[in-house]
């Protein structure tokens, strides 16, 4: 089964207007409309719309970083799945590692943004991963199982959600697992998720985690990671665009 790569860039709470624009516009010319890999940025809310304006008739698409697990209602300042989907976005970021931490979310609540993106028309991104802590412990795999389990929703399926692993200790450390360690846990990933969904051929693992251009290639060569979730080199267009083309 050939899944065809998802290089998406998690763009966190960066960028003004101008910045934004000008970055999408770079990822838009340099990247090939008939690359054989899928490129998705996605930027702050307040850009969502502005870069999908940018980005509009090219392969790049966008995607937001959070959604509310309501359709709509008294939540001040929260943002619904169907609001992101109206601005162009066709993605969502849920469950990341900062928002698990900065917002107290967890498994059921990552599972219910999920089931929300789905029913507003989204891929969902669901995030996992594990500690330093609890790697230490050997404890990564159960970790990173029991969040497949407890995040993913009812009515989900293989082809309607991705997965991204992103262990805690490696955002924005310049440290990675072992290229060992990530195999081992990407083929984990997809047994747990193939007996949550009813099989995993088709769903796609990324791995997230500072991923930059120089390990890019070798990561993204493992049987069962099928692309990458990038966060400060997904800033700079030469870089993410480099991670985009060792996908290929
Ligand atoms: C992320 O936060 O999703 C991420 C992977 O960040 P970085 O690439 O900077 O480690």
């Amino acid at each position: 089964m050939t899944r065809r790569a998802l290089i998406a860039g998690n763009w966190k709470m960066n960028m003004l207007r101008a910045d934004g624009e000008a970055l999408a516009t770079a990822l838009g010319s340099g990247f090939a409309a008939d690359a054989a890999v899928d490129m998705l940025v996605c930027p702050p809310a307040t850009l969502i719309e502005p870069v999908a304006r940018t980005l509009s008739g090219s392969p790049v698409t966008v995607g937001g970083q959070d959604c509310h697990m309501n359709e709509s209602g008294a939540h001040t300042g929260d943002i619904a799945a169907a609001m992101i989907k109206d601005l162009g976005a066709g993605y969502v970021i849920v469950g990341h590692s900062e928002r698990r931490a900065d917002h107290a979310e967890n498994d059921e609540t990552v599972k219910s943004k999920a089931a929300a993106a789905l029913a507003a028309g989204l891929t969902p991104i669901i995030c996992v991963g594990e500690t330093e802590a609890q790697r230490d412990a050997g404890e990564a795999e159960a970790v990173v199982g029991s969040q497949i389990r407890g995040s993913v929703p009812e009515g989900a399926a293989e082809d309607t959600i991705v997965i991204a692993y992103e262990p805690v200790w490696a955002i924005g450390t310049g440290r990675t697992p072992t290229i060992d360690d990530i195999a081992a846990m990407h083929a984990h990933m997809r047994k747990v998720a193939g007996g949550v969904l009813g099989g995993a051929n088709k769903l796609r693992l990324l791995y997230g985690g500072s991923v930059k251009p120089g390990n890019a290639a070798e990561i993204l060569a493992l049987e069962d990671v099928d692309g990458a979730l990038v966060g400060g080199a997904s800033l700079k267009a030469e870089d993410f665009l480099a991670i985009a083309a060792a996908a290929t």
